[in-house]
């Protein structure tokens, strides 16, 4: 149970600013959705969270403690990256060695009947199947690939809990159905969920609240209706009507 607060962040790679003094607090067990369009910053905020990019200047807060100087691993915070970023040589789950599933409690010296134990339940609530086990990220569609990425994520229990576009890989049935599965896991596992996409109807679908971002500066931060009905600005107007479906004439 933790609450995730973003005060004042500003990064800068050379000339690009992106992110713009962004502030927001996620709620404890709260599902906030971050979206805006390709370059605005987002995946750059989740690295900020997970301690994998320094800011310039701003901090990073969990539980009210600030974490800007704690290691990745000291945070209590598991990501899914958009890639999935498996590990290609290793297996999805091994119990004797290092695999994708249960690196996490390997580095962190777990034993071997704990991580059985964990393993199973993991594999359990993403739906890995054990055939899938001894197969390496290259003999995976993308929809397993998702899986193992998130059973990953979720070997230690998360205090927050990041994903960046989790559903941008996968065919439009696909999207749907890990949707759901996202969502449930969520309920499950009650940690504060920040969820990154730049796809409005999965946006309104998940999220409790969304903030909408461009060139890294926050636009507007409030519940999906409510930004979907009263935009607070051309940006956020414009930006949710590109998702209106084209109405041509026959
Ligand atoms: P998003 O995830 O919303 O597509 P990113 O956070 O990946 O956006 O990128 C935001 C901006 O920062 C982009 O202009 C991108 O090119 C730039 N950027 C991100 N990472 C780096 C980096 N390591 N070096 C230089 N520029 C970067
Ligand atoms: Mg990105």
């Amino acid at each position: 149970m933790a609450t995730l607060e973003l005060r004042n962040v500003t990064k800068r790679f050379g000339e690009i600013i992106a992110l713009n003094d962004v502030s927001f607090t996620v709620e404890d067990g709260e599902f906030f959705v971050l979206i805006g369009p390709n370059g605005s910053g987002k995946t750059t905020l989740l690295r900020v969270i997970a301690g994998l990019v320094e800011p310039d200047s701003g901090d990073v807060i969990i539980d009210g403690v600030k974490v800007n100087d704690l290691r990745p691993s000291q945070r209590g915070v598991r990501m899914v990256f958009q890639d999935y970023a498996l590990y290609p040589h290793m297996k999805v789950y091994d119990e004797r060695r290092f695999a994708n599933l249960n690196f996490p409690l390997k580095v962190r010296k777990f034993l071997k009947e704990d991580i059985v134990k964990v393993m199973s339940n993991v594999a359990r609530r993403v739906g890995v199947e054990k055939e899938l086990y001894p197969r390496k990220p290259d003999q995976l569609s993308a929809g397993q690939k998702q899986k193992v990425a998130v059973g990953r994520a979720l070997a230690i229990e998360p205090k927050i809990f990041v994903l960046d576009e989790p559903l941008s890989n996968l065919d439009p049935l696909g999207r749907l159905r890990v949707r759901d599965e996202i969502r449930r896991i969520h309920r499950e596992i009650k940690a504060a969920t920040l969820y990154v996409t730049h796809n409005l109807p999965e946006a309104m679908a998940l999220g409790d609240r969304l903030a909408v971002v461009n060139r890294g500066a926050i636009q507007q931060i409030g519940p999906p209706r409510e930004v979907y009905e009263k935009p607070a600005n051309e940006f956020v107007s414009v930006f949710i009507h590109s998702f209106d479906l084209p109405v041509r004439p026959v």
